[in-house]
């Protein structure tokens, strides 16, 4: 993700638009006996877009709603050596694919899981400085975030770094727990159907997501527990604004009230989210 890349699609304000994505391997996997070692390395974790919203510019924020998720009927799964939390010990990398039927993912003859559906990867153009920005990698500007919140229903908000915002997504799943201990979910090409709106004059840290009744603010760090303590130290910043308590009282109300999640500890960067019920704040409109 970069300011250097070239739109692929301009729209307004309020607009609804589809992102057809590859799954994370740009759907180079199609049977359990590939050779890992034939893919083309230099395209997994790909993102569709970037799209240049009118509106946006520099200091905004951008509500991503998003509206649904649309897969297929199948799940590729991989991990190895070097990958994933079991990668000290995995001897030879191995592909799995997982039929997906009813909505549930018929992982073994007797073991179902039910599907979860999510974004992996969404995010806008980091900061003109910063350069570019791997997918692969979670940071301010969002990106490969692994946060099983963001799904149907859920309105994501990320900065606006660069006139436009370039908003691009991908690496949808199927299925993933916290934490994607693996390094993947049930990686599944999709079609993303999302609403863009641009908020002026908007104070809440991004990236933060609104979900039912909660709002979860995510941060990702060199490590987790310093992507904890960010996320938290956002939600107090949240909780001092909009329940009007000071930094002490706010603290404590999560210690009580809020959760603080793992949401992957495989990337390049950690992520980790601090949720909180929204009727905590009361002067959140
Ligand atoms: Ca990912
Ligand atoms: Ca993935």
């Amino acid at each position: 993700m970069s300011a250097e890349n070239e739109p692929v699609l301009t729209v307004q304000d309020g607009d609804t638009i589809t992102f057809e994505t590859y799954d994370c391997f740009t759907d180079q996997i199609t049977a359990e006996d590939q050779i890992v070692e034939a893919l083309d390395w230099n395209k997994i974790n790909p993102a569709t877009g970037p799209i240049f919203v009118e509106e946006a510019e520099e200091g905004d924020v951008l509500e991503v709603t998003i509206r649904s998720i649309a897969i297929g009927d199948t799940a590729t799964l991989m991990t190895g050596p070097d990958l994933g939390v079991l990668g000290d010990v995995l001897k030879s990398t191995t592909i799995k694919r997982v039929p997906i039927k009813h909505e549930k993912l018929l992982f073994t003859d007797d073991i179902t899981i039910p599907i979860n559906k999510m974004i992996g990867v969404i995010g806008t153009a980091p900061k003109k400085e910063l350069g570019s920005i791997s997918c692969g990698v979670p940071d301010f500007h969002g990106g490969n975030m692994d946060t099983t919140a963001i799904t149907e229903g859920t309105k994501l908000y990320l900065p606006v770094n660069v006139q436009g915002a370039l908003l691009a997504l991908g690496d949808c799943h199927a299925a993933m727990g916290d934490g994607e201990v693996s390094v993947c979910g049930a990686e599944v090409p999709a079609e993303v159907t999302v609403t863009v709106r641009v908020l002026k004059e908007h104070h809440i840290p991004t990236p933060y997501l609104i979900k039912d009744e909660y709002i979860s603010m995510i941060a990702s760090a060199k490590t987790l527990d310093e992507a904890a303590e960010m996320a938290t130290k956002n939600m107090v910043k949240v909780v001092e604004t909009f329940a009007e308590l000071n930094s002490d009282e706010a603290i404590h109300l999560l210690s009580l009230a809020g959760q603080l999640r793992i949401s992957q500890i495989v990337d390049p960067n950690k992520t980790a989210r601090m949720e909180l019920p929204l009727r905590y704040l009361k002067h959140l409109k």
